[in-house]
Order: structure tokens, then sequence, then C-alpha cells
């Protein structure tokens, strides 16, 4: 266990497109990194910023003050923390774990409670705010889960992030992502449809998203994504199968709690017909592709 004053050891699961920014920003604070993924080369590049090679789940917990985890889905998590040879069997020496991945809400709680069994705390800690904000530190990190266990997290988070917000119980932090993930879905739903529209009377599209920029059209979407939707740019970032799986996670807890999504639901057909067309591995601006076929204006 670390001595107070030193800072922290951190076990690292999950070395992708997030993970591999996140662990650069808790090296450059000083906080020693084990890192494992399943696919080699991502370790070697954490080696490369810093980190130690962790050669499975639990070489990476080994010694560890506090393991994160940052994967794909739900059956990734539940894999590695309660597989075999997971985080259940080899907690870190801090027993304490928090998921940064977006996942079901409800089976947050299911490993909550299995792993509290055992003394090891568990939060849920979704962010949002895209690779680029990964990389400068500033993301928006959605915590659930005992207030005693977001006190000790505090610290590695505040390197991960600027926003960071204790919601209310396990779950709770997976929740609130959702309802981001829905705005998110939305806007960039009318983002896309405006650059059709745009592009189809013949406007200069730069012109216009600088104008929208600066009224109450005005987005994160249109600031962030627009420059590549407007250059016909769909290369990866956020990609389209992420979103299109929060998409089905914020329907399964929205039919679980009978609330209608109407708008999410259309914006998740607007996902498949984007992944039917082979953009699944492209980045979430990749929707315009979908409004650039509707409209016969495709450009590749
Ligand atoms: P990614 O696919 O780039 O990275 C996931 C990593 O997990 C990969 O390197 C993969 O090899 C590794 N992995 C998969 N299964 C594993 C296992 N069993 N053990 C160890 N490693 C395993 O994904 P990402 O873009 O980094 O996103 C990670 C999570 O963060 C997702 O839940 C995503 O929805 C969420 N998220 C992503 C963004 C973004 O902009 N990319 C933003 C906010 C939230």
């Amino acid at each position: 266990m670390t001595e107070p004053g030193n800072k922290g050891v951190v076990g690292f699961i999950g070395l992708g497109l997030m993970g591999r920014e996140m662990v650069r920003n808790l090296l450059k604070a000083g906080h020693a990194v084990r890192a494992y993924d399943v696919v080699a080369a991502a370790i070697d590049t954490a080696v490369a910023d810093g980190a130690t090679a962790a050669a499975s789940v639990a070489e990476a917990a080994d010694g560890a003050d506090f393991v994160i985890t940052m994967l794909p889905d739900t059956p990734q998590v539940e894999e590695v923390v309660l597989g075999p040879g997971g985080l259940l069997e080899h907690p870190p020496v801090g027993r304490l774990i928090a998921d940064m991945s977006t996942i079901s809400p409800q089976a947050v709680q299911r490993m909550h409670e299995v792993l509290r069994a055992r003394g090891i705390g568990f939060l849920d800690a979704p962010v949002s705010g895209g690779t680029a904000g990964a990389k400068a530190g500033t993301l928006s990190i959605m915590v659930g889960g005992e207030a005693a266990d977001f006190a000790r997290a505090q610290p590695y988070f505040a390197v991960m992030g600027s926003t960071i917000t204790h919601l209310g119980d396990s779950g709770a932090g997976q929740t609130v992502k959702l309802c981001n993930q829905l705005v998110v879905a939305l806007n960039l739903q009318a983002v896309s449809e405006a650059i059709a529209l745009g592009r189809a009377a013949g406007l200069d599209l730069d012109r216009m998203r600088t104008v929208l920029l600066g009224g109450s059209a005005s987005s994160w979407m249109l600031n962030r994504l627009g420059p590549a939707m407007i250059a016909g740019d769909a290369s990866a970032g956020f990609r389209i199968d992420l979103m299109f799986k929060d998409l089905r996670l914020v329907q399964e807890l929205a039919q679980g709690l009978s609330v209608p999504l109407p708008g999410t639901a259309l914006v998740t057909t607007q996902y498949v017909a984007a992944r039917a067309h082979g953009e699944g591995a492209n980045g979430n601006q990749a929707l315009f592709r979908v409004y650039d076929r509707m409209t016969n204006q495709r450009r590749d």
C-alpha cells in the first residue's frame, strides 16, 4: 500500500482511444501505472509512455491502490471484474475499483453488490468529453457509489477530468451518462440534418457553421465535429459502434422504467443505417454519411 504523501499506484485495464490518454495523464501526475489490455500493442504504447506492462488483470491489480477499467461494453467489464482471474479474485490492495466505461447501470449495481460483500469498493465513473477531453485531462466524470469511495478516488479523477460529480448510489453515474448520450445523439442528428440541407441548398457551410455557433443553435457537436462533417472526414474518434451500444443501453433503461423516447428511437435507426453502410468503426460524426446517401450527395 502506498505511504501517505506518495502518489497511489493505479492498475489500468483497457488501453484504447480513451484509456491510453487517461494513462498518460495519470503518469504525468506522478502515479505509477500497471497497464493491461488484450491487445499487446496497446500495452506497448502505455509502456513507451512510462507505464509498467501487466500480463493479466491480476498482474495489473497486484500492488495497486486503485484499479480503473476503460473497456468497450458491459460483457467485457463483467468478465474483467467477475470472471475467472478477474478483480473479484484478485482485488487491488487498496480494495477500490472504478469502471469508467459506459455500460449498463443495472449490471453496475449487480457488480457493486457482489464486490461490496467482499469489502471491495466499486464506483461507476463514466466520462464525457471525447478523446480530446481525455487528452487534455478535462473530462466530465459522472460518479455513482459510496461517498467514502468517491472521496478516495477523487484525487485520481482530478488528474483525468475537470468536472467531477458524485451523483448518488451505485448506477447513478451510468444513468446520467446515458441521459448525456441521448442528448449527444439527438444533437448530432440535428447537426447532420442541417448540414445536409445547407449543402443541398448550395450554402457556404463553414460560414453557416460560424453563424450557428454564434446563436441559439450552438452546440458541442457543431463546434467540435462540424468541421469534419463539412469536410467529409469520417475518421475514428468516438466510434459509431460505441454510440449504437450507448443508445441500446438508453433504450433498455427507458423501457424498464416505461419512459417512451421517440427521438432516441429515431436516431437509433440512423445509427443502424450507418452500421449497415459499414461505418461502425468510423467516428460518431460519420452519421453525416447517412444523410449524404439519403440526399444523394455521396462524396466517397
Ligand atoms: P476502444 O475500443 O478504443 O478501447 C477499448 C479497449 O479495451 C481496447 O484497447 C480493447 O483491446 C480493450 N479490451 C477489450 N476487452 C478487454 C478485456 N477483456 N480485457 C482487457 N482489455 C480489453 O474504446 P474507447 O473509445 O477507448 O472507449 C472505452 C469506453 O469509454 C467505452 O465504453 C466508450 O463507450 C466510452 N467512451 C468513449 C469515448 C470516446 O470518445 N472514445 C468518450 C466517452 C466514453
